[in-house]
């Protein structure tokens, strides 16, 4: 019996794109799971779309669609680039199909009918960006998680006792020390579990696009309960026919699941809770990745510096981007992405790497041998280099397989190059080009030996390498002569097994050399990208209205805005609006103004520069709840003075009669900068 191995990704919520920072998720995965099923392992490799929750509801409306015509559109984008990278995942699993819907329902029974959930009111602050209650207070108070606008809610809910698992979840964390990687990651979940847990609301009744609460369908089900519960339902947890519950019983539990370090607590509080209160068995491993960072800073739809996977795609393939990810960057830590050092790592490791190695061999043993793989001569009249390359690959099998399994891809990597560099050297030492210039038999021998020694070495590198590079790797491998790849039982990797006289394939190059144009070529498609998506944002909320909220003290000029020439019935022409230059801003910075109880003094990142604001807001917001915040500036409003400070710009908000104002804000994430039209 084959052991079996069962790998997961985390399923992507549709509100966003499919971007690098998934790719990278996804490929890691990819990666391991090809190397599974070429070291044997019946192997189950699952991804899928996360579609429920009020988000999604709202974002559909937003664009005008209907949630499942918007999942359907954004579930199809994450279809097609995996199929476009040739990732080989087994299944992929959305939350809007049926089988799904019906067997969480299952899984809500299941953990009802064992006496973890009951019914109570809740009444909190809830952030519908993280789908999540927050400790905050009072209405519109930031989310602590992301910063935006929180909203106050009650409800009766359905709860889970997941103040009931404390115990047994730090038990779990002690026994178990693989099931949270890396070591890092577990630390914090032990001491956010050890500092106490409080139940978890598990269904809403706000909003309607989920599962329905079984027997109680004025409620859905919690769309982290929905979403976590994919793992199983995928393998056929819940379903009544035999087929599934066999699969269910033969993949579960995961041996791997594999998560960004965002999602820990979910994955690593709530699910194994879930599990236990199910009383099903637990994931062997949860392993959190870090983030993606482009040019050292934090990748996100605000920075507005996401880069889209396609673009390195259509100039280097999917082979430069995979290899770059996994040898780049240390796993389970952050890391940083570049187009500088994606082309300086392909050009080195791929074109000069294994692309050079693959060639030069190969061409020589078609020009010196008629493509024939040549017999080396007696083991008596080989030379110290040649054995060196064979023990040194000997080692390289046993510590890349050994690093790969503990997912330090990186490290595994690097063992590998190693012998690519080994064999270079070995190659320019022994000059077999000289050596093929001669037809005694003696040079026929010792070049005979060089290039079989190449070959072979070169052929395990492609075998260790293939789960990261598979398309180069499946290409070098037929230009050995040798069969398919995926097929190949690589814990029987050795040397010697290269077949002697076997006949090569015909010789391709297989990564040609990047030149500079690569990196400009990417950054102008990313640029491009970027300007498409901003000029197409949707219309800013009708009920916005523009209150200049800085202009309550007696010092305040009137804004120029005002000036704008007016149409006879009252209102202002398109292009008179079109002179207000309304752009998103994020608050850097904020403090009381001294002497004046309604200012703040803020500064306001508008993407292209730091603006200082003074506003009238000091009476509704603290200056330290306002950092991060997204806000909408007037940005080409003449500079003026505020109690001797000088204020670029100002900001909009809501004032209501006698009331406090109320900053105006986004649902979605917005980029800074972006203009208001
Ligand atoms: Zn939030």
């Amino acid at each position: 019996m084959n052991k079996k191995f069962y790998i997961t990704t985390p399923i992507y919520y549709v509100n966003a794109r499919p971007h690098i920072g998934h790719a990278y998720t996804t490929i890691a995965c990819d990666a391991i799971a090809r190397r599974q099923r070429m070291l044997g392992a019946d192997t189950f490799f699952l991804t899928g779309t996360d579609e429920h929750g009020q988000k999604i509801e709202r974002a559909a409306q937003a664009a005008g669609k209907t949630p499942q015509q918007f999942a359907d559109e954004v579930s199809a984008q994450f279809r097609a680039l995996w199929e476009r990278m040739g990732i080989t995942n087994d299944d992929f699993i959305r939350t809007t199909e049926e089988r799904h819907k019906k067997r969480v329902q299952e899984l809500f029974r299941r953990i009802r009918d064992t006496g973890h959930i009951y019914k109570g009111t809740y009444t909190g602050q809830y952030c519908v960006f993280d789908e999540l209650y927050v400790d905050a207070v009072g209405s519109g108070a930031p989310c602590p998680e992301c910063g935006r606008p929180t909203e106050t809610v009650r409800e009766e809910n359905y709860f889970f006792k997941l103040s009931a698992f404390q115990d047994r979840l730090l038990q779990l964390y002690t026994d178990q020390p693989d099931f949270i990687r890396p070591e890092t990651r577990r630390n914090e979940v032990m001491s956010f579990v050890g500092g106490g847990l409080r139940d978890l609301s598990i269904s809403r009744s706000t909003f309607s696009w989920g599962i329905p609460v079984p027997d109680d369908p004025k409620h859905v089900i919690y769309v982290w309960l929905d979403a976590l519960a994919n793992y199983i339902t995928a393998i056929g947890y819940g379903s009544s026919h035999k087929a599934a519950q066999e699969a269910f019983q033969k993949y579960w539990p995961a041996d791997l699941q594999m998560i960004g370090k965002e999602i820990v607590r979910f994955h690593c509080v709530y699910w194994p809770a879930f599990l236990m209160a199910a009383e099903l068995p637990l994931p062997k491993t949860i392993m959190a990745h870090g983030w993606l960072l482009f040019e050292e800073s934090k990748m996100s739809k605000s920075r507005g510096n996401i880069v889209r996977t396609e673009t390195i795609l259509d100039v280097l393939g999917a082979d430069a981007l995979r290899y770059f990810l996994l040898r780049e960057v240390v796993f389970g830590q952050d890391g940083s992405f570049s187009f500088d050092a994606l082309v300086q790592r392909y050009n080195a490791d791929l074109a000069n790497g294994v692309g050079n190695l693959a060639s030069r061999t190969l061409t020589m043993i078609t020009r010196y041998f008629r493509g024939e793989v040549p017999y080396p001569s007696a083991a008596v009249s080989q030379k110290a280099g040649d054995s060196a390359i064979a023990e040194n690959a000997r080692k390289v099998i046993a510590e890349c397989g050994i690093l790969f399994d503990q997912y330090q891809f990186s490290r595994a990597l690097e063992v590998a190059w190693s012998l690519v560099a080994a064999v270079d050297k070995y190659i320019v030492e022994n000059e077999p080009w000289a050596l093929g210039e001669k037809q005694d038999e003696e040079s026929r021998s010792r070049l005979a030996t060089i290039l079989y020694t190449s070959a072979e070495a070169l052929r395990i590198v492609t075998a260790l390498a293939h789960p990261v590079i598979p398309d180069a790797t499946s290409r070098i491998w037929s230009q050995l002569g040798l069969d398919d790849i995926r097929k190949f039982p690589l814990s029987e990797l050795k040397w010697g097994q290269l077949e002697l006289g076997a006949k090569l394939g015909s010789v391709q190059p297989v990564f040609p050399r990047a030149d500079k144009s690569a990196i400009e070529r990417m950054q102008k498609m990313e640029e491009q990208q970027r300007s498409a998506l901003t000029d197409a944002q949707p219309d800013a909320p009708a009920q916005t209205t523009a209150v200049p909220v800085a202009s309550t003290p007696p010092v305040a000029a009137t804004p120029t805005a005002k000036s704008a020439a007016t149409v006879p019935d009252g209102k202002i022409s398109i292009d008179d609006f079109a002179k207000i230059e309304l752009r998103v801003g994020q608050v850097k910075a904020a403090e009381k103004v001294k002497g004046a109880d309604k200012l703040l003094r803020l500064e306001v990142d508008l993407g292209t520069e730091i603006r200082q604001v003074v506003a009238g807001i000091a009476e509704s917001y603290a200056p330290e709840l306002l950092i991060g915040r997204k806000v909408v500036i007037v940005a080409n409003l003449a500079p003026r003075k505020l109690r001797g400070l000088e204020s670029n710009g100002m900001i909009v908000a809501a004032s209501p009669e006698g009331g406090k104002a109320v900053l105006a804000s986004f649902l979605e994430d917005v980029p800074v900068g972006t203009r208001l039209k």
